[in-house]
């Protein structure tokens, strides 16, 4: 019998340690998915806010790109506004350049031109037109723009842009301008050299010129002219020359001989002015020029092909 119940009690206490034991294996298993869960929700809340950052960002990214589209296109819009109005501007000014011609109109008018450029003081002739609210005509080169050979530290590179944006005309000059140095060598020598300025101004400007002037004028062709002004209209260009200017080509010791050199120079009823962007003594007396056109009569108009002072 004793034997029997110390049996028994020997069998209950290895149950009992199995049961603690059993328990014991459930929590801890119990505990660790608990844990495992526990980190589970911890990262899917961390990846929710991730993902509502991100999608956060992504909307602001489509609002912007929408409003840069909005603004793409109202800047389009004036894009094509600007040269409807110019077209506007110079089937009038075709009427009026025949008006004047058959003195019928008490209007005359005065075609300002810059040649060479551009310069680092074009800046500054580009503000005296905006503040008399004038345009005019860029008859620009390549060569050497980037460091704007004047000025080394200020480039050139963009001032074609700025000039068109303006609303000035841009027409091309040839880019080497190398009267001494092979552009009147032959009429291809001088073409190869009007296509590389074109496709300058394009890579600058976007737009494509059709007025070309002569470095040193047409006459510094000599036997070539008639070829080169046949290839010029062969491309769509036209070509102009001057009637009046202040001789800032050469040599103007001051601005006084500069002066008298302009005002004697001024007595068409239909001018070009030839100027160069990068005389001082020029951008000095550029106001008081433009005052003095407007005050004896002259619109100042920027040049456009259809002009008949631009020869096809
Ligand atoms: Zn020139």
């Amino acid at each position: 019998m004793e034997r029997n119940k110390g049996k028994t009690r020997k069998s209950i206490i290895l149950v009992l340690i199995l049961l603690t034991l059993s328990v014991c294996i459930l929590s801890y298993l119990s505990y660790n998915k608990y844990i495992k869960y526990n980190n589970i929700l911890k990262d899917n809340k961390e990846l929710n806010t991730k993902i509502s950052t991100l999608k956060k960002e992504y909307e602001e990214e489509e609002k912007i790109k929408s409003n840069l589209q909005e603004e793409e296109n109202s800047l389009n819009n004036k894009e094509k506004e600007i040269v409807k109005l110019k077209e506007e501007v110079f089937s009038l000014a075709s009427n009026l350049e025949e008006k004047i011609t058959n003195n019928e109109s008490n209007y005359k008018i005065a075609y300002i031109t810059f040649d060479d450029g551009p310069y680092h003081s074009t800046d500054e002739v580009l503000d005296i037109l905006d503040k008399y609210k004038v345009k005019a005509t860029f008859f620009t080169i390549g060569l050497d723009k980037d460091i704007c050979y004047d000025n080394n530290n200020y480039s050139c590179a963009e001032t074609y842009k700025k000039e068109v944006d303006r609303g000035h005309t841009i027409a091309n000059h040839t880019y080497t301008h190398a009267i001494f140095r092979g552009l009147y060598n032959s009429t291809t020598s001088f073409i190869n050299d009007v296509k590389r300025q074109e496709k300058l101004i394009e890579e600058r400007t976007g737009y494509k010129t059709n007025i070309v002037r002569f470095p040193g004028g047409s006459s510094t062709a000599g036997n070539l002219k008639n070829s080169i002004t046949n290839e010029l209209k062969n491309m769509g260009y036209g070509w102009v020359d001057w009637t009046a200017n202040d001789g800032d080509g050469g040599y103007v010791p001051n601005t006084t001989v500069a002066w008298t050199n302009f005002t004697n120079s001024i007595n068409e009823n239909i001018e070009v002015v030839l100027f160069h962007d990068y005389s001082k003594i020029t951008i000095s007396i550029l106001p008081k020029a433009i005052e003095y056109l407007q005050e004896n009569n002259y619109i100042i108009l920027p040049l456009f092909y259809n002009s008949i002072k631009v020869n096809k």
